[in-house]
C-alpha cells in the first residue's frame, strides 16, 4: 500500500526524482512528520475545519461516526473503523473533511507512473526514490520496483531507517544505486526512549551494507531534546566518518533540522503529538555540526 507518489522531487537523491512513499514503519519516531505513513493499512483523516454545518451524511448507517450537535465536530470511534466503513464515510462526505490515505497498487502500476518522467531523470541525473514509512516493510514490493527500474535504466535510491532484519535488505543490495540512511543517535537507550526500535539492529545493517560495498549517504535529523547537543552530534558524525573510512563512499553527511510541517496531521488522524511544537532554530548548533563534519573529512549538506 502506498501513501503517495511525489513527482519532481529534488531533495530525495540527485536530480529530479519521483518518490514512492510506501505505508508502514517499524520505528514510530516521536518526531515523525509523516504519521500517516506509520500504519500499513488505510488511514482516515478528519479535518473539522472543512465540516459542513448541519451535515450528517457520514453518520448515516455508520455508527463509527457521531455528530451530536450539527455544528460541532464529528466524533469518530476509530477503534471500530474498518476499511469499508472508512470508504463509506469518505464517499459520503461532500466537503473533503474526511479523506483517506493509502492506495493498494501493484509494482507495475507504480512504475507506469514513475516512468512517465524518465526523460527528466535522464536529463537531470535523477530517478526513483523509494521512501516511507520504512520501505523494507514491503520487501517484495521494493525488490520488484527496483528490478523494473534497473531493467528500464532508471537510477534508484531508498530512504530507510534500516530497522528491519538483514534478510529483508540483502536481496536488493545489488539492485540499488543509492542508500539514504538515517543516523539518528549512537546511544541505544535514548534511541529506544524516542522510537520503538533497537539501535543495534540498525548498526549491524549499516555495517553489512558497508561490507557489501553499498553506496550509502548518511542523513541526520536534528531533534530537540533527542540529539540536539554537541557531544551527541559529534558522536554521530564520528560514526559516519568511520564508516566512510572503512568502506569508502561519498563521504556526504546531510543534516535535517527538525520542523513541524506535519504536526497538524496528528490531529487529523486523532493522534497525540509528543514532540517540540517549534522548529529547531539553532544556527550555532548547525555551524558546529558542519565544522565537525569538515574536520572529519566529510562533506556536510544542510537540508531546510
Ligand atoms: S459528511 Fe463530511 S461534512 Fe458532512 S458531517 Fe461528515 S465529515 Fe462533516
Amino acid at each position: 500500500m502506498i501513501c503517495n507518489l511525489q513527482r519532481y522531487a529534488t531533495h530525495d537523491g540527485p536530480g529530479i526524482r519521483t518518490v514512492v512513499f510506501l505505508k508502514g514503519c517499524s520505528l514510530s519516531c516521536r518526531w515523525c512528520q509523516n504519521p500517516e505513513s506509520r500504519s500499513r493499512s488505510l488511514d482516515l483523516l478528519y479535518d473539522e475545519r472543512l465540516c459542513i454545518s448541519g451535515c450528517q451524511r457520514c453518520t448515516k448507517n455508520n455508527d463509527c461516526f457521531q455528530r451530536k450537535d450539527s455544528t460541532g465536530a464529528v466524533l469518530i470511534v476509530r477503534e471500530q473503523l474498518t476499511e469499508s466503513l472508512m470508504r463509506q464515510a469518505a464517499d459520503a462526505c461532500p466537503s473533503g473533511a474526511i479523506s483517506l490515505c493509502g492506495e493498494s497498487l501493484q509494482a507495475e502500476q507504480i512504475m507506469q507512473q514513475v516512468l512517465r518522467d524518465k526523460a527528466f531523470y535522464q536529463r537531470s541525473g535523477g530517478g526513483m526514490t523509494i521512501s516511507g514509512g520504512e520501505p523494507f516493510m514491503h520487501r517484495k514490493m521494493v525488490q520488484h520496483l527496483l528490478q523494473i527500474a534497473r531493467d528500464e535504466g532508471v537510477h534508484s535510491a531508498v530512504e530507510s531507517c534500516l530497522h528491519v532484519p538483514w534478510n529483508y535488505i540483502e536481496p536488493v543490495v545489488d539492485l540499488l544505486d543509492l542508500w539514504l540512511i538515517d543516523l539518528k543517535h549512537v546511544d541505544a537507550e535514548k534511541f529506544l526512549q524516542w522510537t520503538d526500535g533497537q539501535l543495534s539492529l540498525i548498526q549491524q545493517n549499516i555495517r553489512r551494507l558497508g561490507e557489501h560495498g553499498a553506496n550509502v549517504v548518511f542523513r541526520v535529523p536534528i531533534i530537540p531534546d533527542f540529539n540536539d547537543d554537541e557531544p551527541t552530534l559529534a558522536a554521530i558524525i564520528q560514526q559516519a566518518s568511520e564508516h566512510y573510512r572503512q568502506f569508502g563512499g561519498s563521504g556526504e553527511i546531510h543534516f535535517l533540522p527538525y520542523h513541524t510541517y506535519g504536526m497538524h496531521k496528528y490531529h487529523l488522524l486523532g493522534l497525540d503529538y509528543n514532540c517540540a511544537r517549534q522548529p529547531l532554530e539553532r544556527p550555532e548548533l548547525l555551524a558546529f555540526a558542519e565544522q565537525q563534519a569538515k574536520d572529519c573529512g566529510l562533506t556536510a549538506i544542510l537540508r531546510g
